[in-house]
């Protein structure tokens, strides 16, 4: 059952989630196919990671942008933490995650989640955030100190983040590089013919060439992006987006199904089948991808700690196979 709208409460008031989407009509909601099943929340080791999450006063993007996969992850102690508060100054139709006004910083946040890390007992952790448009260097120094408390309090994880796009803040891209994340991930979610629609606030050249620029900077760090299926895209467009994926040296690609999280959001025009997700998985490794997820319940942080060290195995192939030539 889809909602229709969702609700927070601010200090006992109740308003819209999404305050620019109130005044939407209802989208269409297509039944969900079988092969859409997920693992409900419920075990030991889940009650567990969300003790130790709610404990550190910490935001998930597990838990705020709704994420089917949440039962299976936490039972794994594999939450995904979300920086720099729980509201987001984009308003993209796909996304759940509150919109609107966001709090100041709060500089005590990158120690809580390194603790939150080591608790966990993490091997590979995923960080990702809000967008912070407000902030004049978009969260970049944040997000550094982030990465500098995890690798103190935890040096042995492995650190994966997913930042926003950091449009129009200069010099933001770089400082965020020079953390030295293991894996800089940062979805296109689209093809470039729905941004107006699904990411009207992002541009897809930019997020594209932000993830080049990430090899130019620094080219032993891993590029990872994803798309979402199911918003109208034909396969066609997929293609291309592969295409330009790998003309900007991306080394991991992940393709899941859109699920819409209320009927205000954009809605699901197609469920594309497991056949065909296994279809956009051979073509892509065909183009070059060094690890490539695809089906319908891939979601980017999704199995990120197992793929991260099939990621390693790839390129350490690719490079004997190379010194070997
Ligand atoms: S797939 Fe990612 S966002 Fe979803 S529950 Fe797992 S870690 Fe969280």
């Amino acid at each position: 059952m889809v909602k229709v709208l969702d609700t927070v409460g601010d200090g006992g008031a109740v308003r819209p989630r999404h305050p620019e989407k109130a005044g939407r009509p209802d989208t269409p909601v297509l039944r969900k196919p079988d092969w859409i099943r997920v693992k409900a929340p419920g075990s030991p080791v889940y009650g567990e990671t969300r003790r130790i999450v709610k404990e550190n006063k910490l935001h998930t993007v597990c838990e705020e942008a709704s994420c089917p996969n949440i039962g299976e992850c936490w039972s794994k102690r594999h939450a995904t933490m979300m920086i720099m508060g729980d509201t987001c100054t984009r308003a993209c139709a796909f996304c759940n995650v509150r919109t609107g006004l966001p709090n100041a910083l709060d500089g005590a946040e990158p120690g809580r989640v390194a603790e939150a890390v080591a608790a966990l007992g993490l091997n590979h952790v995923v960080i990702t955030s809000v967008d912070r448009d407000d902030l004049d260097d978009g969260g970049a120094a944040h997000f550094a100190a982030t990465i500098a408390a995890i690798r103190n309090a935890a040096p042995d994880t492995t650190i994966e983040i997913l930042p926003p796009d950091f449009l129009r803040k200069d010099g933001a891209l770089e400082v965020v590089v020079a953390a030295k994340p293991d894996v800089f991930n940062h979805n296109l979610e689209t093809v470039p013919s729905l941004y107006l629609k699904i990411r009207p606030g992002a541009r897809y050249f930019h997020s594209l060439r932000l993830l080049q620029r990430v090899k130019e900077l620094d080219p032993a760090m891993f590029t990872k992006s994803g798309l979402m299926v199911g918003l109208g895209e034909t396969r066609e467009d997929v293609l291309q987006v592969m295409d330009d994926m790998r003309s900007a040296n991306i080394d991991f690609l992940t393709i899941g199904q859109y699920l819409q999280p209320t009927r205000k959001h954009a809605e699901v025009k197609g469920f594309v089948t497991p056949e065909e997700f296994k279809a956009y998985e051979t073509t892509a490794y065909a183009k070059g991808f060094l690890l490539v997820s695809a089906t319908p319940l891939t979601r980017s942080s999704h199995h990120a700690g197992e793929d991260f060290a099939r990621l390693r195995a790839a390129r350490d192939k690719q490079l004997r196979a190379g010194a070997a030539r």
